[in-house]
C-alpha cells in the first residue's frame, strides 16, 4: 500500500496508542501494544520529556498515521478546515472521518483502513449503485455505501465482517442483507472520531 512506513506495531508504540493498523489482529490478546515489552522486573529505559513541538508533531503523525494520509494531503484538509465555519481541529478531524476508505473500515467492511483502501481503489465498493475507486471520496448524509455484488468483492467483505467485534458509529446504519452495505445518516460529528486526539495542538503546529 506503500504509505505507512516502518514495522506498524513501533508507530502504535511510538505514538502511544493503538493505532488499529493491523486489523483483526489489533482486537486480539496478540496485539503488541497489549503485550508488555519487557519482561518482567526489568526496567524499562525512560525516554525524555517531549518538547512542547514535540508533542504537537506527535499527535499529527498520529492523526496521519491512523487515517493513513500523507503530509501533502493532510495539509488539504487542514487549509479545508481552517477556510470551514466552526472549530478548526473538530473540522478537521470530522474530513478524516468522512473518508471512504474510513467509512468502509469503520463499518467492518475491511480489517484495517489500509485493507479498506485496496478495496476502495480495486473497485470493489460502490456508492450511491455507481463504482467509485477514490478512497478520499467524503461520504455525505444520504450515501449508499455498499460492497459491489461480485464473488471476490462478498468474500472480503464477509470475511472482514465475521471478525467484527466493535460498533459501527452513530452517524452510519448497516443495513441487514446478503449484500453488506449501510447509509451515511449524517454528518460525523467530535463524537463520532474515533482516535483520542489533542486537534488543538495540531492546529497550533500547523498554523505557525
Ligand atoms: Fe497497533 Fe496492536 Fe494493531 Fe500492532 S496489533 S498495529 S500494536 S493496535
Amino acid at each position: 500500500m506503500g504509505r505507512i512506513t516502518g514495522p506498524v506495531c513501533r508507530l502504535c508504540r511510538r505514538d502511544g496508542l493503538k493505532l488499529f493498523l493491523k486489523g483483526s489482529r489489533c482486537d486480539t490478546p496478540k496485539c503488541a501494544f497489549e503485550r508488555r515489552s519487557t519482561p518482567p522486573g526489568v526496567v524499562q529505559k525512560r525516554r525524555p520529556k517531549p518538547t512542547d513541538y514535540g508533542l504537537r508533531l506527535r499527535e499529527k503523525q498520529k492523526v496521519k498515521h491512523y487515517y493513513g494520509v500523507l503530509e501533502r494531503q493532510f495539509r488539504t484538509y487542514f487549509s479545508r478546515a481552517e477556510r470551514g465555519k466552526g472549530n478548526t481541529g473538530e473540522t478537521l478531524m470530522t474530513l478524516l472521518e468522512r473518508r471512504l476508505d474510513n467509512v468502509v473500515h469503520r463499518l467492518g467492511f475491511a480489517p484495517s483502513r489500509a485493507a479498506a483502501r485496496q478495496m476502495v481503489m480495486h473497485g470493489h465498493i460502490t456508492i450511491n449503485g455507481r463504482r467509485l475507486d477514490i478512497p478520499s471520496y467524503l461520504v455525505k448524509p444520504g450515501d449508499l455505501v455498499r460492497v459491489k455484488n461480485r464473488a471476490k468483492s462478498l468474500q472480503l467483505a464477509h470475511a472482514a465482517l465475521a471478525d467484527f467485534r466493535r460498533d459501527v458509529p452513530d452517524f452510519l446504519s448497516r443495513i441487514e442483507g446478503a449484500i453488506p452495505e449501510a447509509r451515511v445518516d449524517r454528518l460525523p460529528g467530535a463524537d463520532d472520531v474515533s482516535i483520542p486526539v489533542q486537534a488543538n495542538l495540531i492546529i497550533e503546529l500547523c498554523s505557525k
